[in-house]
């Protein structure tokens, strides 16, 4: 094999890095270097996918010989260990000014650790959260690339070659330093697991107040997907309910256990919300709504618990479907004002400076959130940067004021049906937190001091107080 004949190397052949791999190569003026722990696998790709001209290595040596200097590295292994292992190999083979970017979904603090780790070598170090799943990866990404200013200008040509593209933009921006990168496109997770519950809980109210088949309910997400709540997850939601079970003849939704797994990015979110004193409420209930769906031997022993003893019936099915597609814009505003006050709150606590239109920029191509709504975002920021909350904007507070008494109506039918709507519900429950004038907080700040002389403070003087609360304390 010759040497230095690549301009950019793809570490790890599954499905994500073969793919990304496959989309450099298919760039004007891209050479690609590929390795592959298992070298079988890397002579699969090569074999499978002869036009990519691929320069490929079975050792990690003469892969870092292979690429031109400044070397780059993208690295598409299993995040974790997998990760840590190929990064220790890269520094022995790697010299300062090179770069190693990491496009796995790793833990954003990680990203934190090995930046510092590697930087110290001289080498660069770059975390970037890539969505769009293989598809994505082959035909065009979101990309949330972390990292130094320095090594953007070097990645910054090649990242946006490969980005899917939105309205003529590449959905690809430099984040901020270090794991900014990776905390985005956490927080780009944990708002696809709000959508994909409110979605979830939309068809549930529609199928058991209205009895519409899967079929029909298709037909109404395709609907929506011409209007406000126009986006990738609507559109895919739809084909789903359509899909027929080819051994059964059944909706297939019926014949998929009804279990959700997770892989762990929406846990991060909220753990990191809790961390840094956000309510993500809406993130929240979509992570513990697939935590409680996975609990089969609970849910078996709760099974003969009463629902409601009332028949709940819908008069009108055309105006309830209305009223939940307005329930769900509305919930769903929620979850991106609960998720861009987190991206706020992090940048804040590890000094990011991160331009939040920009982020809503990039998510509106390649990634699984992609949606018409984030424009709507990306104009709100870009007319207030400091915008407190989301939904204060006056779009999305129009768009509240017009929705939230079908929202109100959704939930309180819910509620009365015996239908779970965790997302929903706990949307609106933190909308009316939001704007309420007084919180019984109060209530609890008087049982924090009375149990533990914590004080509070008054509306009416400054400073901080304690009252002895009775006689005997
Ligand atoms: P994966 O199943 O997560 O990982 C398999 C790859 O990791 C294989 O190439 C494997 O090499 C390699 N690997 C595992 N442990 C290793 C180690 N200790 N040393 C060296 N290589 C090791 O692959 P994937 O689904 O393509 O995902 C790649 C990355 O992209 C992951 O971080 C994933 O979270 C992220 N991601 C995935 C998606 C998606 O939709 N799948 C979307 C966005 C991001 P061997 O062949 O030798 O086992």
């Amino acid at each position: 094999m010759a040497n230095a004949q690549a301009n950019i190397g793809v570490i790890g052949m599954a499905v994500m890095g073969s793919n990304l791999a496959r989309n450099l190569a298919s760039r004007e003026g891209n050479t690609v270097a590929i390795y592959n722990r298992s070298p079988e696998k890397t002579r699969a790709v090569v074999a499978e996918f002869p036009e990519a001209g691929f320069v490929a290595s079975e050792s990690i040596e003469e892969f870092a010989a292979s690429l031109s200097k400044p070397r780059t590295a993208i690295i598409m292994v299993k995040a974790g260990a997998g990760t840590d292992a190929v990064i220790n190999q890269l520094t022995e083979v790697f010299e300062p000014g090179d770069i190693i970017v990491d496009g796995g979904n790793a833990l954003f603090t990680d990203t934190i650790r090995r930046e510092k780790a590697v930087r110290e070598t001289g080498i660069n170090f770059v975390g970037a959260g890539i969505s769009g799943g293989e598809e994505g990866a082959l035909k065009g990404p979101s990309i949330m690339p972390g990292g130094s200013a320095e090594a953007w200008e070097t990645l910054g040509p090649i990242l946006k070659s490969i980005a899917a593209v939105a309205e003529g933009e590449p959905c690809v921006t430099h984040v901020g330093t270090d794991g900014a990168g990776h905390f985005v496109k956490m927080i780009h997770n944990g708002i696809e697991y709000a959508d994909m519950q409110l979605i979830a809980e939309a068809y549930d109210l529609i199928r058991r107040g209205t009895g519409k088949s899967p079929a029909e309910i298709a037909d109404i997400f395709t609907e929506w997907n011409k209007g406000e709540l126009e986006s990738y997850l609507i559109e895919i939601t739809a084909e789903v309910l359509r899909q027929v079970d080819a051994t059964t003849g059944q909706p297939l939704v019926d014949v998929i256990v009804d279990q959700a797994g997770a892989k762990g990015t929406g846990a991060w979110t909220v753990q990191t919300a809790l961390d840094l004193g956000i309510p993500v409420s809406g993130i929240a209930e979509a992570v513990f709504a697939r935590s409680l769906s996975s609990k089969p031997d609970q849910r078996q022993a709760a099974a003969h618990l009463p629902g409601p003893s009332t028949q709940w019936t819908v008069d009108d099915a055309d105006a309830f479907v209305e009223d939940v597609r307005q329930a769900l814009y509305a919930s769903k505003i929620i979850a991106y004002s609960q998720g861009f006050d987190e991206i706020v709150a992090g940048a804040e606590q590890y000094n990011w400076d991160i331009k939040k239109g920009d982020i809503a920029k990039i998510w509106r191509g390649g990634c699984i959130i992609r949606a018409q709504f984030l424009n709507r975002i990306t104009e709100a920021y870009d007319q207030d940067p400091g915008l407190v909350a989301l939904v204060t904007a006056p779009y999305f507070t129009d768009a509240v004021s017009r929705t939230q008494d079908a929202w109100r109506r959704v939930v309180v039918a819910a509620a009365q049906a015996g239908i779970p709507s965790p997302a929903f519900a706990s949307s609106l429950s933190y909308y009316d937190g939001l704007r309420a004038d007084r919180l019984p907080a109060a209530l609890i700040q008087g049982q924090r001091d009375f149990f533990g002389a914590h004080t509070y403070r008054r509306v009416d003087a400054e400073g901080t107080f304690h009252t002895l609360w009775s006689g005997d304390r």
